[in-house]
């Protein structure tokens, strides 16, 4: 059956002309669906015969609270959802004082392979579908009573890994019927999939592209990142550029601080060379432990000083405040945990 929420208000407004209905019922369901309902039984403004015709035509999926963790220290709050599959994918949601932002995930695992990242360990598992990113901000508004003004795609996933589903969930949450989320409050995330970055670029949205750069040589950066034995470094700040030049939005780069790997002051200078010309910005963000993984967080001083180096360069450096160190909230840390509780593996 038909996923309903997965679809556009365009298509929904065509399929129910050919289901003989009015066009204006399009609207009705949709913002029915964008607010939440859970049966078609709900959408009591439409008569008994089509909400009939829509439990025959679609399915209305949504996901359920697996666990929820709050941050004592912050209220942070972190959502494992369960899908209809029995997949687990999570959420975080984060207060800032910009807005409540919602980290949501674009894959159940992740095949990209990255040596320090949780999400992957398991592989791909499947992709997700357009309704599914969207319900994790839907539910968590929701469920925590916050209302959402950000969206980062930064969860489990690597989101121009699902490139098609991605494009739709924006068109979804960005809709002014639905959530009406505007694209210069979302952020889109990714490892560095040049032909994907390249496609992104032709679509000139107003989100804000964020690149896991994470190291500024090919050495280095093959090491603990598998993308970029495919794309290397040159190749993905090439595209970076094009990026800028065709949407006028800054570029984002994400640098996690791993100890003695690509924090030395060394590095940093090879940073800034090869930064050079590109509207950048440098989010660093001191390395999450995960625990299958050896590498260390680098120290703070080193970070700060890393910080100060690329300042006194001209480039705009932040370092992340980490939020929600109490309740595992950093990617894939959850998921793992529950299904280790879970589940016992055949080995
Ligand atoms: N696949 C996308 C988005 C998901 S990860 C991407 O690679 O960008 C979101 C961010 O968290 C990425 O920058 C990723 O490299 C980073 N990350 C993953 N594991 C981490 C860890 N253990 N510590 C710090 N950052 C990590």
């Amino acid at each position: 059956m038909k996923d309903i929420k997965s679809k556009t208000l365009a298509e929904l407004a065509d399929e129910l002309t050919a289901l003989g209905e009015p066009k204006f019922r399009a609207k009705q369901v949709f913002s029915w669906l964008h607010r939440g309902a859970t049966s078609f039984d709900e959408m009591t403004d439409l008569s008994k015969a089509l909400r009939e015709k829509l439990k025959n035509e679609y399915e209305l999926i949504y996901p359920t609270v697996a666990r929820r963790l709050e941050s004592a220290k912050d209220g942070t709050i972190k959502y494992l959802w369960r899908l209809t599959d029995g997949n687990c994918v999570e959420s975080v949601l984060m207060r800032y004082h910009h807005g409540n932002t919602v980290c949501i995930s674009s894959e159940v695992g992740c095949p990209m392979g990255c040596a320090f990242c949780a999400s992957t360990l398991g592989g791909l598992v499947r992709r997700l579908k357009p309704s599914e990113m969207l319900d994790q901000v839907l539910f968590t508004q929701l469920d925590s009573g916050l209302p959402i003004s950000n969206i980062v795609l930064m969860g489990i996933g690597e989101p121009l890994d699902n490139f098609d589903t991605v494009l739709r969930f924006l068109e979804l949450v960005n809709s002014p019927e639905g959530m009406n989320i505007g694209m210069r409050h979302i952020s889109l995330s990714t490892c560095g999939l040049v032909d994907k970055i390249d496609a992104l670029a032709e679509k000139n949205l107003q989100l804000t592209l964020s690149v896991s750069l994470h190291a500024p040589t090919d050495e280095i950066r093959s090491k603990i990142m598998p993308i970029n034995r495919r794309y290397p470094v040159a190749q993905l700040l090439d595209s970076c550029k094009h990026y800028f030049e065709k949407t006028g939005r800054r570029i984002s780069f994400e640098y996690a601080m791993i100890r003695g790997v690509n924090d030395t002051p060394e590095m940093a200078k090879i940073l800034i060379r090869r930064l050079k010309g590109i509207a950048a910005h440098v989010n660093l963000i001191p390395l999450n432990e995960v625990a299958e993984s050896p590498l260390k967080p680098s120290y703070p001083e080193t970070v700060r000083a890393f910080q100060q180096t690329l300042e006194a360069h001209g480039i705009p450096a932040t370092v992340r405040r980490t939020l929600g160190s109490d309740i595992n909230a950093s990617c894939g840390q959850l998921r793992r945990k529950f299904e280790r509780e879970h589940f016992t593996r055949k080995e």
